[in-house]
């Protein structure tokens, strides 16, 4: 194992894995990355449509939240990526950038050069896009960008029923408009996952400067006075300090990295002390502000089976609509992901075959914390998303699930439909709807926010991503955003570690 380097990065997730590939590019730059989880290159890891099998593997941490008030005190699944590539090695393979009011949002809050112009360069130099290069995509950049190859024909019938209600046909999300209905594009290359290890880590593997250890837990940022010097490690056997001449990057994502931080005495006095924990750093922003994607389904019946062509991701149709509610200059306020299956709602189990229209309201405004359980490191936290706690979430969510039934209810939809399975047509009245979304209703596994970026005491990181008051670390994941973006998070956090890789080859 490594004793040294100049960077020393903590995850080898969606982020990890684009920091270490972009940074290794220099062969003067030393770079170790260290992974708590293995390869990570299984075949259900690279085929498509295995990917909802992936929630009880060792290719998942397999966390869970504290009893949700806002979900009639249920324990929901949070599930994490672990190994190369982290999230983005089980996750659905939806590419979505978000709303460009989002990216100018973060650079209103304060923090310059993350508004969308800045940062639209980063997102089209990650991307190897099936439509080529144009205003809005890359060609020839890592990470794979394509179309569903033979898309499901409930994804069509989605779309069309969609377009029949008046939604604005959308053959690219991420390009001219964000609303309407289509089918999503996907980081998947001929057929296979392309993971974040797949599109920058595996190629850069055998480069000298670039070490990868797996199955090596980081346990703390070992600090000297207010400077970031080195990681300390758990091969399984022993603990070993990895020094960082020049930085320590933590790409640990949005449960990990603000876990690593108060480890390492990086948090709220009070929070660290009453673990036993000494305080090397007061920030008490560490661990707030956790946001999520909330998720409730409609559950259909379908007249027969849709069979799961290998290389599909199952998500292949989906739709963002505004809310009648809207105040902002957002297109996209509620989203709708479209599976040909119902996997795990309870109504559905045994109802085969069945599909689901999952709606997601886009900027949640419910906030929760991670914290520590204990001051064992191999202990999971607490993680607490506190969703559908605020009343407006509960809103978008009654909104968008009506919505899914006007259009499970037009024809192109309704031809394949022989009923409504859950919540179940007689649930109409507002209070139905609740029922069925605190009893039944779970997340989209985007949790950010937990390490902030911002100039003010709310915040864990600043513009550069740099830890507040201290040298040599920053946080390079899910959890600098200051706000949940409107849509999937991984393309997201592979811009903002395309930009910091940018900001720490500049500051070398
Ligand atoms: C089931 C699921 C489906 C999803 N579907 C989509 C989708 O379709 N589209 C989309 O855009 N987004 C999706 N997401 C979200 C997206 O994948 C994540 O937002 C993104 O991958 C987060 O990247 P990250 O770098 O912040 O963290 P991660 O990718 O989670 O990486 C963190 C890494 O750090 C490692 N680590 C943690 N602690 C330690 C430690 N102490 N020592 C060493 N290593 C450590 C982890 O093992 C992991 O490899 C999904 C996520 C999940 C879980």
């Amino acid at each position: 194992m490594a004793q040294g380097s100049d960077i020393v990065i903590v995850g080898a997730g969606s982020a990890g894995c684009v920091l270490a590939a972009r940074l290794s590019e220099d062969p003067a730059c030393r770079v170790t990355l260290i992974e708590a989880g293995g390869e990570a290159d299984s075949d259900v890891v690279r085929q498509p449509s295995q990917w909802p099998l992936l929630w009880d593997r060792e290719e998942n941490w397999g966390y869970s939240t504290t009893a949700q008030r806002g979900y009639a005190l249920r324990s929901i699944l949070c599930q994490r990526g672990k190994g190369l590539g982290g999230s983005s090695a089980i996750n659905a393979m939806i590419v979505i950038r978000g709303d460009a009011h989002d990216f100018d949002h973060w650079r209103d809050l304060g923090n310059p050069g993350w508004g969308w112009r800045d940062v639209l360069p980063y997102f089209i130099r990650s991307e190897d896009h099936v439509l080529g290069a144009s205003a809005w995509h890359g060609a020839g950049g890592p990470l794979a960008v394509t179309a569903p190859t033979s898309p499901n024909p409930i994804a069509h019938a989605f779309v069309d029923a969609a377009v029949a209600c008046g939604h604005r046909r959308n053959p690219d999300f991420n390009g001219e408009h964000r609303d309407g209905a289509g089918l999503y594009h996907l980081s998947v290359r001929d057929g296979v996952r392309c993971s974040a290890a797949a599109a920058y880590l595996r190629p850069a593997m055998a480069r000298p400067n670039l070490e990868v250890l797996t199955k090596a837990r980081a346990l703390r940022v070992a600090l000297d006075g207010d400077r970031a010097v080195g990681v300390d490690v758990f091969d399984g056997l022993q603990v070993r300090r990895i020094d960082a001449t020049q930085e320590v990057l933590v790409c640990a994502g949005a449960i990990d990295s603000p876990k690593l931080l108060m480890l390492s005495g990086i948090g709220d006095p009070a929070a660290l002390q009453a673990h036993g924990i000494g305080v090397k750093h007061a920030l008490p922003a560490v661990g707030r502000h956790l946001c999520d994607h909330p998720g409730a389904a409609l559950a259909l019946a379908l007249k027969a089976p849709i069979p799961a062509q290998p290389s599909s991701n199952l998500v292949e149709a989906g739709l963002f609509m505004k809310s009648a509610r809207s105040s902002g200059g957002y297109a996209t306020e509620i989203q709708f992901l479209v599976l040909p299956q119902a996997p795990g709602i309870t109504a559905a189990r045994g109802r085969s075959p069945a599909m689901a229209i999952v709606v997601q309201s886009c900027r949640p405004l419910s906030r929760g914390s991670v914290t520590l359980r204990s001051a064992d490191p191999l202990d999971a936290p607490l993680i607490d998303p506190a969703y559908m706690t605020a009343p407006e979430d509960l809103a978008l969510q009654i909104e968008g699930l009506r919505e899914a039934r006007r259009i499970a209810a037009a024809g192109p939809l309704a031809r394949h439909l022989t009923g409504e399975l859950a919540p179940g047509l007689t649930a109409t009245a507002d209070a139905d709807l609740e029922r069925h979304i605190r009893g039944t209703g779970g997340c989209i596994n985007h949790p950010v926010g937990t390490c902030r970026m911002g100039p003010g005491e709310d915040a864990v990181v600043n513009a550069e991503l740099r830890v507040h008051g201290l040298l040599g670390l920053r946080v390079v994941d899910a959890s600098v955003m200051p706000q949940i973006t409107s849509g999937n998070t991984d393309a997201p956090t592979i811009m903002i570690a395309e930009k910091a890789a940018d900001l720490i080859r500049r500051a070398a």
